[in-house]
């Protein structure tokens, strides 16, 4: 066969086929109705994803501002609903401003682009999320990747660059086994030598410090002059979008230059308005931050005591190695067919080469779901 009538795809079907012999085929299953099984998937930390002040503030922001935000924030896709979210944001986490994208990924990729460039160095914890990985690619800048949570090996790499410009980046809280950074030996290493630290907080706000202000908060970091912070209102706040938190100079300059922000479509209102609606939803009932930590806990110490290789959570994040990815595999779906819900991660989307069920802990669940939940999980490994 010629190369021009050459099938342009056909390599799409060798890589399909290559997962399928491995046992990696990533599937789409609609979510189960609410009451259908127990969740412990989601990322609906504090479960305000059905409260109803939630869903009337997102229904109520799309009856008066419509179904999407109609252009980029720059034009038309900014609303007063945008603004209030902003504003209620950076009070809530104590800093100077906040600025809203359509998610994320949007705003990491923003924090990254806008704040580095050419010539900059970007210092990365190894098992960043792949958003912040992305970004680092895209701003062009060099990026040296220190090991998981070592300050040292920060410290190391900002103490021997060339370049003036730096930043170090880590999640808060590692999305598979919900570690935490070490913040504040970050935020010192990056003092010592006149480099910013970027927090991306998806996993901490909501969950990690006073009232749930987020793990930059709990570090005794908000409102630092050299601190910027990423969130995404798609878990605790229970809704999707994102934001970049930090001082007014950088947030100014993101609205001038972050590419992810002027040439994106704004957050669809109903998304604004859900997200204000869990962000006074917590700040009215500050405890569901802590009660979701406690739920944490209790799935993990159970889990231990009956054997199971469960993480120590720092947030509401618990994992649970197995000891092969078909077992992983085979757990999640007994578990689901008895009525729960738990996510399950194998090669490659885990740092290491264990598989693990990913339990999340939600501030909602009770003492009694809580221990059915353990129960059930102890029994399917053991068998
Ligand atoms: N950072 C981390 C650590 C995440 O876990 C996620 C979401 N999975 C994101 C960023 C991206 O956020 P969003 O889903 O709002 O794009």
């Amino acid at each position: 066969m010629s190369i021009a009538t050459a099938d342009p795809f056909a390599w799409i079907d060798a890589a399909a086929e290559q997962r399928r012999s491995a046992g990696l085929v990533r599937t789409l299953r609609p979510r189960p109705a609410v009451g259908d099984v127990l969740d412990l998937a989601s990322n609906d930390y504090l479960g305000l994803t059905h409260d109803p002040r939630v869903t009337r503030a997102a229904a109520d922001a799309a009856l008066r501002w419509g179904g999407g935000a109609t252009g980029s924030r720059l034009v038309t896709g900014t609303t007063e609903l945008h603004a209030e979210l902003e504003q209620e944001l950076a009070d809530f986490c104590g800093v100077e401003a906040a600025l809203v994208f359509s998610s994320g990924y949007t705003a990491n990729l923003a924090a990254l682009t806008a704040l580095t460039g050419p010539g900059a160095l970007i210092v990365s914890d190894a098992l960043n999320h792949a958003s912040l990985i992305d970004g680092c690619r895209l701003s062009r800048a060099r990026v040296a990747r220190a090991a998981h949570r070592d300050p040292d090996a920060f410290r190391a790499e900002l103490a021997t660059r060339s370049e003036e410009r730096a930043i170090a980046v880590s999640d808060s809280v590692f999305s598979v086994d919900g570690d935490a950074a070490p913040l504040a030996a970050l935020a010192a290493a990056c003092r010592d030598h006149g480099a910013a630290l970027v927090v991306d907080d998806a996993h901490g706000l909501g969950v990690l410090g006073p009232g749930g202000a987020g793990a930059t908060a709990a570090a005794g970091l908000a409102g630092a002059p050299d601190v910027v912070t990423t969130v995404t209102l798609s878990k605790s706040l229970a809704s999707q979008g994102g934001a970049v938190l930090g001082p007014r100079r950088v947030i100014e300059h993101l609205v001038q230059a972050a590419r992810t922000f002027i040439f994106d479509t704004g957050l669809a209102p109903a998304a604004a308005g859900a997200a204000l609606g869990a962000l006074r939803a917590l700040r009215a009932e500050p405890s569901r931050a802590e009660r979701a930590r406690e739920v944490a806990h209790a799935l993990s110490t159970g889990l231990l005591e009956r054997g199971l290789a469960a993480s120590v959570p720092d947030a509401a994040v618990v994992g649970v190695r197995a000891p092969s990815p078909e077992a992983a595999l085979a757990w999640a779906t007994e578990l689901r067919a008895r009525g729960l819900g738990v996510g399950c991660f194998r090669p490659p989307s885990v740092p290491d080469r264990f598989s693990r069920l990913r339990l999340t802990a939600r501030a909602d669940l009770t003492d009694e779901q809580i221990a059915w939940a353990v129960d059930l999980i102890a029994e399917t490994a053991r068998r």
